[in-house]
Formats: structure tokens, sequence, C-alpha cells
């Protein structure tokens, strides 16, 4: 993802960085008294290429792969996801998270944002190699949809204090690669006050910041016109439908963030976008896949492109409409893949998103394809000085596939490429 491929390249690792890269032959000679001690490792015929990321995830439902059949309602699959999580206790949880770091490592991931529900689990967790982005999940729809764990939690504590709280345990993972975030779960399950606490700690401490937009035909229903199985499903739980009428889910998140004036009780001062400008750069939007075409303009209008998770296997699985790449693309957002939840797709592979992508948009080439789960991705984390490339002077995260012969390019076979992934290098150690 740096330029073209090389043949018969190398890399030169020192610590947990790339320091030199190129042909084996051309690599700078080192003084005898530190190649002595070099290790060289000979992948033989193989692709060497910089470690996936999955920009969305959700490890705690690894454990839900197949449980949930395909719904032809969003607001049903909710009540069964609801259903499968009742029956789960933390150590489910815990097993469901690190079956997951397995299963996304076995198909070279090296970087994930996992959203997480309880953030207060995750100190019992082994440390893992890999760079996660451990990203708080809040929802506080009345009567909460969580959990009844979290439930009793949520009915005590200010929203300021579950937040702060959350952060306090990601903060305390004790061998953390990644980072850490916050993920305000949707627009339809979360409050303005909890989108501005959230936004408002993201911008003084520059955590990532993401949250579910538009992913459903239903939310737009619900937004829009008041009405549909995901409208009738929240008001009969109790959730204040107020912001529900003439919006569409981007329209209703960003006036959550920014509420029109006579909510906040002042006249004057900025508009709409004043809180996006401050944040946007931060945002990572998963889905976005039902747009009004004022949501373009809206999109347009945004001071910073934000980035948007795009997840082609779980888009399928729930039958959503056709995600607008190319118009998402064309306004400067910038696309990146995940795999979503296992409740809703097969497994954590992101090859395997990248073959469904290419299904639906035949037209992209295949190095574009692969910068989304790179280059692309490395943006959406705020880490694009040091992920997604094998590059000097970047983190020392790569895969290797065997090379086949039998397509076109490197980047084909890339993406042809099935099964476990047999190398792989994160933070300069074998893994
Ligand atoms: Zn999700």
């Amino acid at each position: 993802m740096d330029g073209a491929p090389i043949e018969d390249g190398a890399v030169r690792v020192h610590q947990d960085r790339i320091v030199e890269v190129g042909k084996f032959s051309e690599l700078s000679a080192l003084p005898a008294t530190v190649a002595a001690k070099d290790e060289v490792v000979n992948l033989g015929e193989h692709i060497l290429l910089p470690g996936l990321i999955n920009a969305h995830c959700h490890l705690d439902y690894t454990c839900l792969r197949g449980r949930i059949p395909h719904q032809n309602s969003f607001a049903d699959w909710i009540r069964g996801i609801n259903a499968e999580k009742a029956e789960l206790t933390p150590r489910d949880y815990l097993r469901s998270i690190a079956d997951g770091f397995g299963e996304a490592r076995r198909f070279g991931t090296t970087s994930i944002v996992n959203l997480e529900a309880f953030p207060e689990l995750i100190a019992q967790l082994l440390p893992t190699r890999l760079r996660i982005w451990w990203c708080a999940e809040f929802i506080d729809v009345n009567p909460p949809v969580k959990p009844a764990m979290q439930a009793a939690r949520l009915s005590r504590q200010t929203i300021g204090e579950i937040v702060s709280e959350a952060l306090r345990n990601l903060k305390s993972i004790p061998y953390n690669r990644g980072g850490i975030g916050l993920a305000p779960h949707a627009p339809f399950t979360v409050s303005a006050e909890l989108y501005r606490t959230c936004e408002k700690i993201v911008a003084r401490d520059g955590y990532l910041f993401t949250t579910h937009i538009a992913e459903s035909r239903e939310e737009m229903e619900m937004f829009c016109e008041q009405s549909g199985p995901l409208f009738e499903f929240l008001k009969s739980l109790g959730r204040p439908m107020d912001d529900c009428g003439a919006n569409t889910p981007l329209a209703a998140f960003l006036e959550k963030l920014d509420p029109p004036r006579s909510e906040a009780g002042s006249r004057a001062g900025p508009s709409r976008t004043g809180s996006v400008n401050r944040h946007c750069h931060r945002l990572l939007i998963a889905h976005l896949n039902e747009l009004a075409e004022s949501d373009f303009d809206l999109l347009a209008k945004l001071p910073q492109a934000p980035s948007i998770a795009h997840c082609p296997r779980s888009h399928a699985y729930f039958r959503h409409r056709p995600f607008v790449f190319e118009r998402l693309n064309a306004l400067g957002l910038n696309i990146c893949l995940g795999t979503d939840s296992l409740a809703s797709n097969t497994d954590l592979s992101l090859f395997a998103e990248m073959r469904e992508f290419r299904r639906v948009y035949a037209r992209v080439p295949a190095e574009k394809i692969l910068a989304l789960v790179t280059v692309n991705a490395a943006k959406a984390i705020q880490a694009e000085d040091f992920l997604g490339r094998i590059h000097p002077g970047y983190q020392a995260d790569m895969i290797a596939i065997p090379a086949s012969f039998e397509t076109a390019s490197a980047y084909e076979s890339i993406i042809n490429f099935t099964g476990d992934v047999p190398w792989i290098m994160i933070g300069g150690e074998q893994a």
C-alpha cells in the first residue's frame, strides 16, 4: 500500500518498527557486528502485506454466530439479539471476546475497532497482541435495552458518571497496543445528553468517536415518518419519540449533538455544525446505508469528512438497499470495512468482506479494495502515520499469504485468499 509491489522484497524491522523496505538484494549492508545478530526470516513465495484493520466489530457477540436467522424486520432482529443477550453471562462475554481475538488473528487481522458493551469485564481478559481500539458502547433508551446487569446501574448513575467509569475501565487495561474510544450506539438508542457528554470528552481528550447511523430502512422510517416497526418497538419501550418526524437518522444525530437554539436556551451562537466542527475528524460512522438527498448536503457541509465503516456481509445478511459507495467516495468520505458482529455475519474474515465488496462493486480495482482494510481503516482510527502501510517508521504489523501465480496481480491474489493466514507479525513480534 506504499507503491507498487516489490518482487523479492524484504523488510528490515528493528524493535517494533519497520526501518527499511526494498528488494532483498538492495537492502543496505549492516556493520558485521550488527548483521551477525540480525535474524533473517525467509518467507519463500509469499505476499507480504500490512496487517488488516477491522473498522467495526462487536467481539462481545462472537458466540452468537448463526443464532439469529435473517428477519424481515430490523426491529425483530433487535428483539432476537436482546433475547440471546438475556441468556449470556459475563463469562460468556469474556469467552466470546477471547474467541474473537483468535479468529481475527487467524484471518490476518492485526487491529480491530471493537465496540464494547462491558468495559468493566475487559481487565479479566488475558492480554492480546492484537491492537484493539476499545470503544465503550452506550445505550440509554428508556428503559434501557441493555442486559440486566447494566440496566440497574443506568438507573442509579448519571450519564456523566457512567461514561467516566467506562473510560476508567478502558484506561486500566494493562497491555493495550491499540487505543480507546466512545461508541454511543445510534440516534435511535442514544439521548442528546449522552451524545453530547461523549462528544465533549472526545473533543477534549482526542479519543475515537464512533456510532451507528442509518443502518436500516426502519430507522429512516422512524425518524422521517414517525412510523414503522422500529418506531413502534421503541415507543412500546417508553422511549421519548419527540425526535422523530421530518428528520433523517443523520440529521437526528447532528441535531442531538447541536440542539436547535431554543432548546439550548440561547438565541445567538453557532449553527448546528459548530459541535461537528470540533469532533468530526474523529468521527467514524458505521453503516450510513439509508440517506435522503438532504443528507448528502449535510455530509458535504461537514468541515471534516467523517470515516464510514461499511460492513459488506452484514449488509447482505440484512438485505439493506445498496450502499452508495461511489457517491460517498466522491464526497471525500473515508470509507473502510468492518465485519460487524457475528450476530449478523458468519466469521471475522476481512478477506471475505473484500470479496463481498467486490461482488457488489466489480469495477472498483482490487488495490482500492485492499485500501479499505489498510490505509483507509488506519485513517479512520487516526493511525495513518503508523499503521496500514509497509513503510519505514511504521509499526511492523504485517501478514504473509502464499503467493498465487494464477491471478493478474498481487492485489487479486490477496482478495482471493481463503483460509488461515500462515504468518503474522504485530509490533515486530511474530504472533
Ligand atoms: Zn455494529
